[in-house]
């Protein structure tokens, strides 16, 4: 018998759900076990993922000769457009507010847990942490244990050349072996999500506030993602990669069909490099390099989803963030998406550290979970998107001549 997608796996397990829900309402507690395992299990890999998962990146981005300046280069631009995309979901979700519609009548909602609210400069000095091994164990301190992993792979790569090269093995292994049970996880998925759907729907009113809200929200996710690849990627492309932003659209037709269509950076990583070097005509050494990385680390559509979902659940709290918390959220978005894994839905497990971080609980993500494959498919798409743009702005910048570059469209 032909095996079913995983996605369509989940949808019909969250239509299921809804059935369960509505017409068996009392009946939930039987099956809202297999949600909270779900999320327990989510939770548990976190922390040996997001870690493992930095290390590798970090330790192959530095191995290799001449790479410093290209490194630099490339995380800068990393760093800039992830900002950028986050930026435009802070902006977003706050100018469409989706969530004020519902706003405490979420009836599924877990309770707020009773934090005291962070303030800025703590949340900045205890990102150095006093105890590494005690932050392992802590799930608000997942901002020390990236800092921690950032270090380590950072000076894995200034150690002599046998003890570097056993490192970098070890930790690639840690984290092929994190990633089988990643996945294995979200093969769990259509269950979980089964179980947290099942109990939202018996204990929420389906009232058409809830539908308007979640169409709000998808349509600020929607924006913002749209607004990443149709203006500021290309604006990046044009004035600083001085590449037509049209040819490169066209030359990138695979690497997005392919996002689009699997969720998953990864499972694109091969196309793209195919399209960079064959289509935009980018050096093997510049593709070599920003791709396979961008892949880990560069995920702008998933920052700017991860800044909305945690704006989006504050507001259905009505928990006014202030700016200390704004800062709070971009920075742990922005942390969260470098150590999101590319597969789909991986979202789902970095998330638990933004809402960490302002104290909101996760189990509310139940919600969105309902309306998140469309969502992954296009912030995959905008991820991969953003590496190609990287790829090609870097190789220009290092003098390559490309066959998307303006000067080269206008001569032919
Ligand atoms: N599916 C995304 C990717 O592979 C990650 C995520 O946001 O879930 O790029």
């Amino acid at each position: 018998m032909k095996k079913v997608a995983l996605h369509w796996q989940i949808l019909i397990g969250i239509l299921l759900a809804i059935v369960f829900g509505y017409f068996f309402p009392r009946a939930t507690p039987y099956v809202g076990w297999m949600g909270t395992l779900f999320m327990r299990a989510l939770k548990m890999i976190v922390v040996p993922l997001v870690f493992s998962s930095l290390i590798s990146g970090v330790t192959r981005a530095g191995s290799g000769k001449s790479l410093g300046r290209l490194g630099f280069k490339t995380f800068l631009y990393y760093l800039s457009t992830s900002l950028l995309a986050i930026l435009t979901g802070l902006f977003l979700v706050n100018l469409i507010q989706p969530g004020l519609a519902l706003e405490g009548k979420v009836g599924s909602l877990p309770t707020m847990p009773d934090l005291p609210g962070k303030k800025l400069d703590d949340t900045l000095i205890e990102i150095v942490p006093e105890n590494f091994f005690h932050s392992l164990t802590l799930n608000e301190a997942m901002l020390s244990v990236i800092f921690f992993a950032l270090l380590t792979g950072i000076f894995i790569t200034r150690l002599r050349t046998d003890q570097k090269n056993l490192l970098t093995d070890f930790f690639n292994a840690f984290f092929e072996l994190m990633m089988k049970i990643t996945l294995f996880i979200i093969r769990l998925a259509p269950f979980g999500i089964f179980g947290l759907v099942a109990v939202m729907v018996a204990e929420q009113e389906i009232s058409r506030e809830l539908f308007n809200s979640l169409g709000k929200y998808m349509l600020t996710v929607v924006a913002g993602l749209l607004f990443h690849l149709l203006i500021t990627l290309p604006l990046i492309l044009h004035f600083i990669g001085k590449v037509n932003p049209f040819a490169h659209y066209k030359a990138m037709a695979m690497p997005l069909i392919t996002a689009f269509t699997t969720a998953s950076s990864n499972a694109t990583l091969p196309i793209t490099i195919e399209a960079v070097e064959e289509k935009a005509g980018v050096s093997n050494k510049v593709s070599g390099f920003t791709l396979p990385m961008g892949a880990t680390i560069n995920m702008d559509g998933t920052a700017l989803y991860e800044l909305v979902v945690a704006g989006f659940v504050a507001q259905l709290y009505g928990h006014q963030l202030g700016f200390g918390e704004q800062f709070i959220l971009v920075a742990t978005a922005l942390l969260a998406s470098i150590g999101t894994a590319a597969v789909p839905m991986a979202s789902l497990v970095t998330m638990s550290i933004i809402f960490t971080a302002v104290g909101l609980p996760f189990e509310a993500v139940a919600l969105v979970l309902v309306v998140d494959r469309p969502l992954d498919m296009l912030r995959t798409a905008t991820n991969v998107f953003s590496d190609t743009c990287g790829a090609v702005t870097i190789a220009s910048s290092e003098g390559e001549e490309l066959l998307v570059s303006r000067q080269v469209l206008t001569r032919s």
